[in-house]
């Protein structure tokens, strides 16, 4: 069925490869999630056959597993944050400063440093998730693209609902174990960046999130 389309990915990567996946390996495939609800939205699959059918909670129970996981999120984050500065590096402010200096005539003995990236991608997993193979989201913080539809697409990444790959393993009585849909993915929407709150008015949260976009990429 539907919730099933990951699996493909996984069995034949070469066969997506370039456009959807982004890198495979004997453990991992990286592929551009189809409907991104960010400007930049990965996804990582291992491809353990048997974790790639269990929940992720389940799934990082096995430390030894968490831990080959948590490394391969590192690469794909670096992966994500280079992709970040290509399409947005030219325009941010830090990287204008860089650029002057690189070319003043003498140059400083210390340039100023560029800007990390890193820290504008996130990495996580939705406590209920909708597609049945293991999954973990490695997407940029805007949550800004035209397939961002729907006030659950902006919850499930917004809210505890989507769970950080940093806050594995789970303590035994953590919340977010017994996370509905209902629940988090039904609270009044919080800007992302400046907290601003937008009740249930979703027209007016995708305009606000254009605003930011525009602002947090040419930070
Ligand atoms: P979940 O809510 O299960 O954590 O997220 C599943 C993700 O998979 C969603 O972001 C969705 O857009 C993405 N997705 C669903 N079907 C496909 C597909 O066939 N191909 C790709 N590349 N992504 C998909
Ligand atoms: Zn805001």
């Amino acid at each position: 069925g539907v919730r099933d389309g990951l699996g493909a990915y996984i069995a034949k990567p070469e066969k997506y490869a370039p456009d959807v996946v982004v890198y495979h390996n004997d453990d991992f495939v990286a592929i551009h999630d189809m409907f991104p609800k960010s400007s930049l939205h990965l996804l990582l699959l291992p491809r353990d056959q048997t974790k790639t059918r269990m929940h992720p909670f389940d799934a990082f129970e096995d430390a030894e597993f968490l831990e080959k996981v948590k490394a391969e999120t590192r690469t794909l984050r670096k992966l994500a944050a280079g992709e970040l500065r290509r399409k947005y590096g030219k325009d941010s402010a830090q990287e204008q400063t860089r650029q002057a200096a690189l070319s003043a005539d003498p140059p400083p003995d210390e340039l100023p440093r560029g800007r990390n990236w890193e820290q504008d991608i996130v990495v996580g997993v939705h406590a209920v998730p909708s597609m049945n193979h293991l999954h973990i989201h490695v997407l940029s913080v805007d949550r800004y693209s035209e397939r961002l539809k729907h006030r659950k697409h902006y919850n499930s990444f917004s809210t505890p609902f989507f769970v950080p790959i940093e806050d594995f393993p789970l303590v035994e009585d953590d919340v977010r174990r017994n996370s509905t849909k209902e629940g988090y993915l039904k609270r009044d929407f919080t800007c992302w960046r400046c907290s601003r709150g937008f009740g249930n008015r979703f027209a007016e949260l995708k305009q606000h999130l254009e605003q930011e976009f525009k602002e947090w990429k040419k930070l």
